[in-house]
């Protein structure tokens, strides 16, 4: 029987460090599904769907790895996809007590579904979405920290205005 992993985040945007835990991911489950969330209390730049849309480009070569969106409880989105195993990444100690407390509640909630704490590759292990979107929005360079697609996508979000060249064209 097939095991689904079910990826859940804001990816907004999606950086290199959420793609290397998709990949690892990749490796061990038989399906992976990065679950995009409507609700996030952060104030997303990009809506659900240039999310979705960012994320599907990224993973279009990992055969076994699907992108959906969910907007209900996670622990119901996973147990409505016939999922057992919840993927998230763990950068440094500050992810750990929010990763803790969300992981134990959710066991509250449904012990059956375990969660799993993928480590990046250690030079990932200092990114996040929010700083990238501080750094392009001051002009700096990310390309070592999204994708192409992503990169493109985030300097258009930031542009000033058409009329206006970017920082780094
Ligand atoms: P959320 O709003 O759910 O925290 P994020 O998109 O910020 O959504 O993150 C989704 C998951 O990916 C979280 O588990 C987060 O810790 C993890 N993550 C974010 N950035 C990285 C990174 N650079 N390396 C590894 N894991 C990461």
């Amino acid at each position: 029987m097939t095991t689904i992993a079910i990826y859940p985040g804001s990816f907004d945007p999606l950086t290199n460090g959420h793609l290397d835990v998709v990949e690892r991911a990749a490796t061990l489950f038989g399906r992976v599904i990065v679950a995009v969330a409507h609700q996030t209390d952060k104030s997303p730049l990009f809506t659900v769907q240039e999310r979705i849309g960012m994320v599907k480009e990224a993973v279009a070569s990992l055969s076994n790895v699907e992108v959906d969106d969910f907007q209900t409880l996670l622990v119901d989105y996973v147990r409505a996809k016939g999922a057992r195993v919840i993927v998230r990444g763990l950068r440094a100690v500050s992810d750990f007590e929010f990763e803790f407390q969300m992981a134990l509640m959710n066991r509250t909630l449904a012990p059956e579904v375990e969660t799993l704490f993928m480590m990046p590759k250690d030079s990932y292990s200092y990114l996040s979405s929010r700083i990238t979107k501080q750094i392009a929005a001051l002009g700096g360079d990310i390309s070592q920290f999204v994708p192409p697609h992503v990169e493109r996508l985030l300097r258009k979000k930031l542009a000033p205005s058409s009329s206006r060249a970017p920082v780094n064209p």
